[in-house]
């Protein structure tokens, strides 16, 4: 019996982590989930997977989750340093599936204690890409991506000499408004950014695949997985969302990952690793889907694309910068008071106050200094947020 741990237990990655998990009840115990506001999702899941810790990450919902599981002996915490002490518990494997930035201390805890991580939160390989590698280098510890491009890139490096890579290319459905004329671009709404012609996930991933935020963050992501250098990650537009990464080699072959829009497929693929065991996921119809298509992304359309590569080239903590100036920016647009296209705007200019003043930065950076940066971040993306309304009057 395998001990797991899922971080973000209550979110759209977490529930399909559930899902595959109560499937096979006699081949896993659960060590701990946590959530956030979703207390009664928490208290039923915990109560159904039996789980021996349960902690949320508010302080202020510990009662009720208390409350919801009185007589069942499950342990009740809640806060962020519980989060990250449940991290820190030992677990044969771990689903890291928390949102934003606050993935990535509980993260690094289960790689200190040399465990095995499967990585859905992509904003800790983004903001802390070296600390985290070197991290689970030091500790022994197993790093699984759960990233649908990343899984589809791993299992087409499988067997694969590394140094015979010369690109991968990251494919990308192109959002909710792929198909929109770009003047209108700056009156969408986060209702409509929300809505994914072909992925269910979480509502900010959503957007961020609409800005194609989401896969500036991917292409980051690739670079401190694979350890590419920038110039050999590429992007296509794919709208069917059903290859989902390509690796191409020196010999000239290029080696496709196919599956369905699910992500039960990665999530499944990271728990039975290195094993492939059977997934209740879709068999595609190849010849009923009938053609795949692909094409180069519209920069003007996509500006995000353009700023992942400048975050690549400096390296340091630009990547901890572009994240928090991202996640300040997206809080923004969904409190109505930026509009979508200025969500690019305003992390462009904090790339660039950033870079201005620290410039090329290679070091090894602590998790102290990242959160530090990211507060900062955060402050200038506000600054520059207050600026433009008072700009535009607005
Ligand atoms: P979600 O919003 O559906 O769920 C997020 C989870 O994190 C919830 O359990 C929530 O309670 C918890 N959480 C939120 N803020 C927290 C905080 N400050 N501290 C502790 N817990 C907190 O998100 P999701 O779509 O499941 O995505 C999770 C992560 O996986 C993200 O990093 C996302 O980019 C990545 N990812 C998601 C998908 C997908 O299909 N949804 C695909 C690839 C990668
Ligand atoms: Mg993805």
């Amino acid at each position: 019996m395998r001990s797991v741990t899922i971080l973000g237990a209550t979110g759209s990655v977490g529930q399909s982590t559930i899902d595959l998990i109560a499937r096979d009840p006699d081949a896993y115990r659960v060590e701990a989930l946590t959530g956030g506001r979703n207390i009664a999702q928490l208290a039923a899941d915990a109560r159904r997977l039996k789980a021996r810790l349960t902690v949320t990450a508010h302080e202020e919902a510990r009662e009720e989750l208390a409350a919801r599981l009185a007589g069942t002996g499950i342990e009740v915490a809640a806060g962020e340093a519980a989060i990250r002490e449940a991290a820190a518990r030992p677990a044969d494997w771990t689903m890291s599936a928390i949102v934003g930035f606050a993935g990535l201390a509980p993260g690094l805890e289960v790689l200190r204690r040399g465990g095995t991580l499967a990585l859905a939160n992509k904003e800790t390989l983004v903001a802390a890409g070296s600390l985290v590698m070197e991290t689970a280098r030091r500790h022994g510890a197993t790093l699984l991506p759960v990233d649908s491009e990343h899984s589809a890139i791993f299992q087409a490096l499988r067997g694969e000499d590394p140094s015979s890579v010369e690109r991968v290319i990251i494919t990308a459905s192109g959002g909710a408004f792929r198909d929109w004329p770009l003047e209108r671009l700056p009156e969408a709404s986060p209702e409509q950014a929300a809505t994914h012609p072909n992925w269910a996930m979480g509502q900010r991933i959503t957007i961020d695949s609409a800005s194609m935020f989401n896969k500036a963050l991917e292409m980051i992501e690739a670079k401190e997985f694979f350890g590419l250098a920038p110039a050999q990650i590429e992007v296509l537009i794919h709208r069917e969302s059903l290859v989902h990464a390509l690796v191409g080699h020196a010999d000239g072959g290029i080696l496709a990952h196919i599956g369905p829009p699910d992500m039960r497929h990665a999530i499944g693929y990271a728990l039975s690793w290195p094993a492939r065991a059977p997934l209740p996921v879709e068999r595609l119809d190849l010849a009923a889907i009938g053609q795949l298509s692909f094409a180069a992304p519209d920069a003007a359309r996509y500006p995000a694309l353009a700023l992942a590569h400048r975050v690549m080239e400096a390296g340091g903590a630009a990547g901890a910068v572009f994240n928090a100036a991202k996640e300040a920016a997206l809080d923004s647009f969904l409190a109505g008071n930026i509009r979508f296209t200025d969500m690019a705007e305003i992390v462009a200019r904090v790339l660039d106050r950033f870079l201005s003043t620290e410039g090329r930065q290679i070091a090894i950076l602590d998790l102290d200094t990242l959160i530090e940066e990211d507060r900062r971040a955060r402050a200038w993306a506000m600054e520059a947020v207050a600026e433009g309304s008072a700009r535009t009057g607005g």
